[in-house]
């Protein structure tokens, strides 16, 4: 029997909800492919995907099939048994990536907690106690645990909350320099987005990547790299490691991986895992059948040639659509970031409006993102149909002929 139907309208957000968020006006109820209807039955076209979480689209069939019959089947046991649906993850996972080893989380935030611990750890039972220190970026994003807003390279969100981890040192995002002029034998990791998503869509440059392999080599550190958004296809490869021509030490992924079901992974080496040991840390949901069932199917899906080569034919409509826009408006001083992971810079004259052009979006029928209050964040589902994409853009048109009017 269905729970009793208590009705609720944006309204009651204001009323019941911890004010940590101001969603938009409309209440969103139901969700096909890259379409989105709210409770007055109004259509939108979605862009947002969830804050990237929704890679094939909301409620793709194979990723409800497998709801169904898992939920059906097993939803969880505890990591005191194991199961056979993050077992087989797992195994894809490793086969897909330089990994050979891998933790199973609930979120993006919990994935990075254990790559941030994992680190020191291997750190102090390897080398010594002091090799503490991470190195991280201003700007950066890896979640909203004590310990990542740390890492994270955005004071606003670890001020006020008493005090910090400590040896946490933050440098400019792709400055090898500041990298170099910080970076030392008691330094346990650097830590960084290979494309840096809430702080504004920024992709690692090569030379900078591929010189932090290097320092990292020099100084026995591990590169950890925070996927958790860039990850499971949005760049057009599987990990956007892969463009870079390097092997990280650990990767974080969460938010596409579950397709919009709760699950984050940690992936390493057997030689850096080889530090752990029963009790040292862990997650009671995490590796929960029913997740990893639901990542299963997706990473059957999105690890297929079709959706990852896929992804730059629509990255391409994406950005000529926004030129043309541009050329009508000249609202954007730049586009940048990798495949579908899109963000269109407003330039200095349209500084400081990308919320209001999402508010009028959210009234042409368009759900879109910011990052930051300069940037338009475009996150779509990787199969986006290419029809979605042209009335998507034809809304965001009029959104923008409104704000600027
Ligand atoms: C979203 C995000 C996180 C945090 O993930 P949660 O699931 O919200 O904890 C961490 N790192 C990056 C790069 C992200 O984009």
């Amino acid at each position: 029997m269905a729970a009793e139907n208590l009705a609720v309208s944006r309204e009651t957000f204001d009323n019941v909800i911890l004010p940590v968020y101001a969603p938009a006006q409309f209440v969103p109820v139901k969700g096909k492919g890259s379409r989105v209807w709210d409770q007055q039955g109004k259509e939108y076209i979605d862009f947002s995907g969830g804050i990237a979480v929704t890679a094939l689209g909301h409620c793709h069939p194979a990723l409800v099939e497998t709801l169904k019959s898992q939920g059906e089947t097993l939803w969880h046991t505890s990591n005191v048994f194991t199961n056979e649906p993050a077992l087989r993850l797992a195994s894809k996972l490793i086969a897909a990536t330089f990994a050979e080893r891998v933790f199973f989380g609930n979120s993006g935030a919990e994935a990075n907690e254990a790559a941030f611990k994992l680190a020191r750890y291997y750190a102090c039972k390897k080398h010594s106690p002091f090799k503490s220190k991470i190195i991280a970026f201003h700007n950066a994003f890896h979640g909203r645990t004590l310990f990542t807003v740390s890492v994270g390279g955005q004071p606003k969100y670890s001020d006020g909350f008493g005090p910090k981890p400590a040896d946490i040192v933050h440098v400019p995002f792709n400055d090898l320099a500041a990298v170099k002029a910080v970076i030392d034998d008691h330094t346990c990791a650097i830590v960084v987005e290979p494309i840096q998503g809430e702080g504004g869509v920024m992709p690692a440059t090569p030379e900078f990547m591929q010189g932090l392999r290097a320092l990292c080599d020099q100084h026995n550190a591990l590169l950890v790299l925070d996927e958790v958004q860039s990850g499971m296809g949005r760049s057009g490869k599987l990990f956007a490691y892969e463009h870079y021509g390097i092997k990280p030490d650990i990767i974080t992924t969460a938010k596409a991986l579950g397709g919009g079901f709760p699950v984050s992974a940690m992936l390493t080496t057997h030689e850096i895992a080889s530090v752990m040991a029963p009790g040292v840390h862990g997650t009671t949901y995490g590796g929960n059948p029913l997740a990893c069932a639901i990542a299963e199917t997706a990473l059957d899906i999105i690890n297929t040639p079709e959706v990852l080569n896929g992804v730059d034919a629509r990255r391409e409509q994406f950005v000529s659509a926004l030129q043309k826009i541009n050329q009508q408006f000249d609202i954007f001083s730049e586009i940048r970031g990798r495949g579908l992971l899109l963000g269109a810079v407003l330039n200095a004259q349209h500084a400081s409006k990308a919320r209001d052009i999402l508010n009028a979006s959210a009234a042409e029928g368009l759900m879109v993102l910011t990052a930051g209050s300069d940037v338009i964040r475009f996150v779509p589902s990787l199969v986006i149909e290419p029809t979605d994409i042209a009335e998507g853009m034809a809304r965001f048109a009029r959104a923008i002929a409104k704000v600027l009017n």
